[in-house]
This record gives C-alpha cells, sequence and structure tokens, in this order.
C-alpha cells in the first residue's frame, strides 16, 4: 500500500506525558513548539514545511494541546476562545497548502486540526451543558459543572468505503458534490451496533440495492473533516442489478479492469475520473488493480 494522506505522522505520542501534568508543565517552556494555524488551515513556510512559532506566540485565552514529542521538542497546538470548529473544507487554498506538504507533516497536521476542531466544537458538556476544560494535555475534557463528573473524550467517527466486485468489475458511484465525470467508492458511516462487514453491507444494499458477501477489510485513513477514520473494504456480489438511492447517489455503474487502468492513469478520454490520490479510495482502487 502506497503512503495514505493524513498517516504516518512524526511525532511521538508520548502517552505518559499526556497524563502527568508535572511532566507536561516540565516541557512547557521556550523550547517548546506550537504549531501555526489560520482559524483550523495550515500555515505553510518559504520551504513548503508546516511553520511552528513558541508557545509565546498563543494567545492568553487559548487551551493548548500537546501533539507529542517531535525531535526532541514538546509539540502543541492552540485552541483560541473564538474558534467556532469547521462546517467543510470546501476551502481551495487549504488543499493547495496540504498539497505542499510531505506525507508526515501532513498526518501531524492531519491530526492536530481534527484535535483541535474537536476542542472548537466541545466547549460545553453533552451531559448536563456546563462548561468543559481541557483535560491529559489536550486528550480529554471534564465537565466543570456540580455533580456532574463526565468526562469526554476526542471523538473518530468510523464510515466504510468499499468496492464491490461481480466478474472482474467493480461498482463505482457518484455523489451529487463530486466534481463532473468523478466516480468513486461507494461510503457510509458505521452505525450503532454493526459490524465493519455489516455497515459495508447495509450501504452498498441502502445506496445501489446489491447484496454483497466476503466483506474483507484493506487499509484504513484518518480524514480530519471533521474526525472520520475512513476504513476501505471490498467485497463481491452475486447479482449485479443496481437500484440507486437518488438521494444519496446520483449515478452507479459497473466498470471493467480496463476502465479503472485507464482512469487511474488519469487518461482524458477515460469513461471516468478516479478520485485524487489523497482519498483512500484511490488507494482501494490501486489495491484492487494489483489483487482483485
Ligand atoms: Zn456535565
Amino acid at each position: 500500500m502506497s503512503t495514505i494522506a493524513f498517516a504516518g505522522a512524526g511525532l511521538d505520542r508520548a502517552d505518559h506525558i499526556r497524563s502527568d501534568p508535572a511532566a507536561l508543565e516540565g516541557l512547557m517552556d521556550w523550547r517548546a513548539r506550537l504549531l501555526r494555524l489560520d482559524g483550523l488551515d495550515p500555515v505553510i513556510d518559504p520551504e513548503g514545511r508546516l511553520s511552528w512559532g513558541t508557545l509565546g506566540d498563543a494567545g492568553a485565552d487559548s487551551e493548548l494541546v500537546f501533539l507529542g514529542m517531535g525531535e526532541g521538542k514538546a509539540c502543541f497546538a492552540e485552541v483560541p476562545p473564538a474558534l467556532n470548529g469547521s462546517v467543510a473544507p470546501a476551502n481551495p487554498r487549504l488543499w493547495a497548502a496540504m498539497s505542499a506538504l510531505d506525507s508526515a507533516e501532513l498526518a501531524t497536521y492531519g491530526g492536530a486540526r481534527a484535535l483541535v476542531d474537536w476542542h472548537a466544537r466541545h466547549r460545553f458538556c453533552a451531559r448536563c451543558g456546563a462548561p468543559t476544560k481541557l483535560a491529559k494535555g489536550g486528550w480529554q475534557r471534564n465537565c466543570t459543572g456540580e455533580a456532574c463528573d463526565a468526562q469526554h473524550f476526542p471523538r473518530v467517527d468510523p464510515v466504510t468505503i468499499m468496492l464491490v466486485e461481480h466478474e472482474g468489475n467493480v461498482l463505482l458511484g457518484r455523489q451529487p458534490r463530486f466534481p463532473p465525470r468523478r466516480f468513486s467508492a461507494l461510503a457510509g458511516f458505521v452505525e450503532p451496533g454493526e459490524t465493519i462487514e455489516e455497515a459495508v453491507a447495509r450501504e452498498i444494499h441502502e445506496e445501489a440495492g446489491v447484496r454483497v458477501r466476503d466483506v474483507i477489510y484493506v487499509a484504513s485513513q484518518p480524514w480530519p473533516f471533521p474526525s472520520s477514520l475512513m476504513i476501505a473494504c471490498h467485497s463481491h456480489t452475486d447479482d449485479p442489478a443496481i437500484t440507486i438511492d437518488t438521494t444519496e447517489l446520483d449515478e452507479a455503474d459497473w466498470f471493467t479492469r480496463a476502465e479503472v487502468v485507464q482512469a487511474m492513469a488519469g487518461d482524458e478520454t477515460a469513461r471516468f475520473i478516479a478520485p485524487p490520490p489523497f482519498a483512500v479510495a484511490h488507494h482501494l482502487l490501486k489495491w484492487w488493480l494489483e489483487n482483485g
């Protein structure tokens, strides 16, 4: 599997430091590094790398999250009080900035973004409504309400994304928000009370009316918009008849191996435009060409 975007951060998460307030305090000096963010977007230095400052650059009312240890230095990110949290990453500048980063820095940024965003969206207790405060170096928030000692943890939302194979062809679909001619693997959130395999089968049946068997796991990807974990899977079907759910998809169809090869090569005459290398669907299709 080639490098998956947002995976492989170079920082040591150093959990033993998170849970030791004295040790954490001891690292918060002039040597510590503060990741520069513009809202939730990365700030890129002239060398095309993430830009870091010192803790002195943080606002007085900001909360600081401990990202981990990098090159012997404690690395932090800032949650300013006015940050409201993300809605959607429909920001061409963000994608251009992320394209400039190497894979380890992109992963560091992605993790920091997801964590900072979570803090910004969880300033109040979901149980009692009282303010929450940062704990464990930013990997927890505790309720400050009287008689409520709720603890809240950064969330990760599992999303399945999957190929279905039938007689050497794969099922791909088009969501209404996709750019023209883009097709990709179908995807959907895992729901409470189901396994990954059950979520794959349910989503494909809901969206395309296809019953699948033999679901296998292929790869995963942290996707910080805002906090997904993409779980890429493969499956088979014995009945290729498609009935699409038009609230989810504009179109779904079967594609031959040759059509996928052509699209993945970026050929303009290909039947469809493949998902970009940032997306785990790209790696899933590549895996299928090599292993399917
Ligand atoms: Zn509470």
